[in-house]
Parts: structure tokens; sequence; C-alpha cells
């Protein structure tokens, strides 16, 4: 199998086969990310993709699901991306679950005519980065994403019946718009209905430009105590969708999985304990590992 440079994958694909299909990100220029700042986006060769394809056959091993990395695969020209699934289909047949990382701006890109061929050829999830539903935040971060163009793209994934985890970060809005960030994230995040959901504690990525930000001072960063109130803001106003809820990232101080709205209560009184005992609610900032 051939990879070049750092490879990401989410962590709910931790036991996925990893095909390299794309080298970085098509936008490469959120404040807090520095995943493929050592990368111009390029796509790799098909014949080279087909040979990783080939050689995972050649294992035998029965392999259930498959992620394609880099960034946002999802950019990809539909008939390039068709081939692609077409050879994971017809090499790897117990592959049921085909993922990726798009953004949603890719899912707009695309027509619901051009997602129903992907997800008739086997693609069945995405992984996408709201950060954010407050427009000042998405502006801040460089994000390239509007509220009503995530709105847009969740809907043509729903249309095409692609399944969507939605990440967010708890936290991107500092200490500032810690209260913005979350009501309108969450009131975003009630209109999308995302499949999965998966909230993540800001980490701040060394050489990014939130981390000079941070340095300057002119960004301050949330309180462990806001972070956990921002989760808890969610978790008692989500409504409306069941979603599949990833809540236990590495770096967030209580960890959370199962689905909602079934396990709301649950996790509200983990955050709740938390909020009354956890010894980080008495430091400045949340000491988190980088991705
Ligand atoms: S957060 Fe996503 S879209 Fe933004 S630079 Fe990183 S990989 Fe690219």
């Amino acid at each position: 199998m051939h990879y070049e440079g750092k490879i990401y994958r989410p962590w709910p694909e931790a036991e996925s086969l990893l095909i390299q299909t794309t080298l970085g990100c098509t936008h490469n220029k959120c404040t807090f990310c520095n995943m493929f700042r050592d990368k111009r986006f390029r796509i790799r060769e098909l014949e080279d993709i087909y040979q990783d394809i080939e050689e995972a056959k050649s294992t035998n091993v029965p392999f259930k699901s498959l992620f394609l990395v880099d960034g946002n695969v999802l950019a990809l020209k539909t008939a390039f991306l068709l081939k692609i699934l077409q050879k994971i289909r017809s090499s790897l047949p117990t592959c049921r679950k085909i993922s990726l990382y798009a953004g949603l701006n890719d899912f707009r890109r695309k027509s619901v005519e051009e997602l129903k061929e992907l997800r008739a050829a086997g693609l069945t999830m995405a992984y996408t980065g709201l950060e954010s539903g407050d427009p000042a935040i998405l502006e801040a971060i460089k994000k390239r994403l509007t509220p009503d163009q995530a709105i847009e793209g969740m809907a043509k994934a729903k249309t095409a019946g692609i399944a969507v985890l939605v990440s967010f970060i708890l936290g991107i809005g500092g200490k500032a718009r810690s209260k913005e960030h979350i009501a309108q994230t969450t009131k975003l995040l009630n209109i999308m209905k995302p499949e999965e959901l998966a909230p993540m504690a800001l980490t701040i990525q060394p050489g990014t430009e939130l981390a000079q930000q941070v340095e300057s001072g002119a960004f301050i960063q949330a309180t462990p105590l806001q972070i956990l109130e921002e989760e808890k803001y969610l978790l008692e106003n989500l409504q409306g969708f069941e979603t599949l809820y990833w809540g236990d990232h590495g770096n967030n101080i209580v960890s959370s999985r199962g689905r909602l709205p079934t396990s709301q209560k649950q996790f509200l009184r983990k955050i709740n304990q938390a909020i009354t005992t956890h010894p980080v609610i008495r430091q400045e900032i949340l000491h988190t590992n980088e991705w």
C-alpha cells in the first residue's frame, strides 16, 4: 500500500482499510488546521489507486469497511470517483461501508443525480467538518462555508441517501463567543439533522494561524468550564432527530458515545457531574493533544 505524507482518518474508522485517493485538501486555509499544510492538493493516478486496491484484495482479508483518504475526496470529479468505487466493489465484495472526507460545499457542487450515482456505486458515508454554526466564527476561522451552504449540502446528501457525520469544535469561538457559538451551532444542527455528530474540544495545532492568534492574545481560549457548558447546552437543546453521538474524541473532557435522544439524559448527567466535580474546571485552558 502506498501512503504519502501524514495520513489522517476519523477515529470511528480505526478498523477500516485506508486507500489514498488524494493528497491534501482543496481548501487548506482553515486557521485552526494543520492537517495537510505539508501537501499541495493532488489527485493520485487512477492506476496507482487500482494497484492499492488489488494489493488489498491479494491479502484475502474480508475487509468490511474502507476509508478514502486524504482531505475532501468528494471534490473529485464524479466519473473518477465512480471508477474507484466500482473497482472497490468488484475487488473487495465484503466491503459494505465506504466513506470519505467531504466538505459540505463538495455536496453542494454536485447534483443530486451525481450523488445518487455515487451512493449506488457504494459510497455510504461522509465525514464533514462544520466547526461552528455561527457565521462570524466561520468567517474568522476562514472555513469558506456559510450556514445556508451547510444546510444545502446536507439536504443534498440526505436526498441521495449518503449518511453524514458532522463534526464541530467545542471552544472554537474562544472565551468571547462561547455562547453565540454553541447557540448557533445547535440551531443549525437541528435544521441539518445529521445521522452522526461528533463534537471535539479545540486543540491549538502548532504552526497554525490560530496558534499565532493565541500567542498574540488576539484569540483567548475558552475555559474548560465553558467547553463543558457548551456541550451541556448542545445536549439540552438538540431536538427533533435521532443521531449517533461521538462525544468520545480523545481531547474531550467527558467521553460519551451512543444514540441520541436515547442517551441524552445519561450524557447530561456526566457533563453536570464534571461541571461540579472535575478538577479540570479549575484550569484556565484545556490541555489537549495534537491531532
Ligand atoms: S479543516 Fe478541513 S477544510 Fe479546513 S483546511 Fe483542514 S482539512 Fe481543509
